[in-house]
């Protein structure tokens, strides 16, 4: 019984002794790595990174490296990239549950699909995302147990529940009158929008959604009408801006994304029909364009059976190519260009797979690369902490054995993940 008693407690020892090991180490050394400089939009070649805590303390060649007890990881002529970031994501929205099965999803297991997809969202590469609409505050709660280590992952900007009309894109009228029902972010009136901003605020939004025209997955609505007067939009915008927050506007129609232009909104989410007049403001304001180009491939392919509603699918094959049309003209204009896929709609984890479409539709690799780092950081304001592999910034960074640069689509499978200085995944060294 003694004998059984001291080896378990010298078992326990060597565990304690072995954990003292690891955190008496002053940190990370990542050595021979390429790294994608996304500030100056160039390859670094042979670059050692030194993270210490969460945040990067070092990064240049191996000789004028710190000194230090560091843990060694060998990246084998890998490429290192600033952790990607996705502007548009739903975490709590299952791609199988469309049209009528969402009905049946409540508010806590809506909380629980987080979860999950969070885990999928950052093991994909992606460290920071926006969630831009969560039922009953679900995406705050997840990023309260993701920021203090209950759940694994990324980095989240929340909106809460997104605000719209009355029987708007943002509301829920799957159901007939009888039912009364209204999805939480409904209000009519620029008073009423301001109190949906203000209360949002109160539960922990730090970013403000709403719909300025309809969509394409909510029955009965057409993309190009507007939703909300500029009464309306210039009230909500105005009241996120006092508290602090950004706005970010659902609109595929022209007249919709001219209003919330004129309004003032930081980004227009989808921009499906912008005209050149818009892009032409959009530059000028500096407002950005998060346009999800390749979820349409998925709505069209797999919509069907993941209950989308016949409706649905019709506007959708209207208005996908037009999408990437318009996407194309305003990367040649120059406009911010975000990387925004809206995952939830298709499945979680492959937010990689709009690479390859922003790049057959006009952009370069290193401006595609940039959008989803430098660029969403910017939008997101976290640009002085996030978005590029900088000395002072977080530990957050991602690796590929071969160059995205010569083929972005190695971005749809990350070998390599670090979020504030934690490693998450390392399949480079096996
Ligand atoms: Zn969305």
């Amino acid at each position: 019984m003694k004998t059984i008693q001291s080896l378990f407690l010298s078992a326990s020892l060597l565990f304690c002794s072995q954990a003292a090991a690891e955190t008496s180490t002053d940190g990370i050394l990542i050595t021979n790595s390429n790294l994608v400089d996304v500030m100056d939009g160039k390859l670094l070649k042979d670059q050692t990174i030194v993270i210490q805590g969460n945040k990067i303390i070092y990064v240049g060649s191996k000789n004028n490296a710190p000194e230090g007890n560091w843990n060694n990881i060998d990246l084998k002529g890998a490429t290192l990239l600033p952790g990607l970031s996705d502007s548009h994501v739903h975490l709590t929205s299952n791609a199988n549950d469309h049209g009528y099965r969402r009905l049946a999803v409540s508010t806590p297991r809506s909380a629980i699909n987080g979860v999950k997809n969070a885990n999928k969202t950052l093991l994909a590469g992606f460290t920071s995302v926006r969630n831009l609409g969560a039922p009953g505050y679900a995406d705050i709660a997840l990023k309260e147990a993701i920021d203090d280590g209950t759940v694994i992952g990324p980095r989240i900007i929340a909106s809460g529940p997104s605000i719209g009309i009355t029987g708007g894109h943002c509301d829920s009228n799957l159901l007939p009158f009888e039912y009364k029902q209204k999805a939480e972010g409904v209000a009519d009136g620029p008073w009423a929008v301001r109190t949906k901003v203000r209360q949002n605020n109160k539960y922990g939004a730090e970013v403000i959604k709403f719909c300025g025209t309809g969509g394409v997955l909510s029955k009965g609505t057409k993309l190009g009408a507007q939703q909300f007067t500029q009464e309306e939009m210039s009230a909500i915008v105005d009241e996120a801006h006092l508290l602090g927050l950004k706005v970010a506007v659902h609109a595929h129609g022209s007249s919709g994304i001219a209003t919330a232009l004129n309004a003032g909104v930081d980004s227009i989410e989808h921009a499906s029909m912008i005209t050149d007049a818009a892009i032409e403001q959009a530059v000028e304001q500096g407002t950005y364009l998060s346009m999800d180009i390749y979820v349409s491939d998925f709505i069209l392919s797999e919509g069907e059976k993941a209950g989308i509603l016949e409706e649905s699918l019709a506007k959708e094959r209207k208005v996908g190519r037009i999408q990437r049309e318009r996407f194309q003209a305003a990367v040649k204009a120059g406009a911010n260009i975000a990387y925004g896929t809206d995952a939830g709609v298709y499945t979680h984890g492959l937010n990689g797979r709009q690479f390859k479409k922003m790049v057959k539709w006009g952009m370069s690799p290193m401006q595609a690369i940039q959008a989803s780092t430098i660029g969403n950081a910017t939008l997101f304001g976290t640009q002085d902490m996030t978005g590029s592999i900088e000395v002072g910034k977080y530990a957050d960074m991602i690796a590929v054995p071969l160059n995205p640069l010569n083929d972005v689509t190695e971005l749809e499978h990350v070998d390599f993940v670090m979020k504030d200085g934690v490693i998450y995944k390392n399949e480079l060294s096996e």
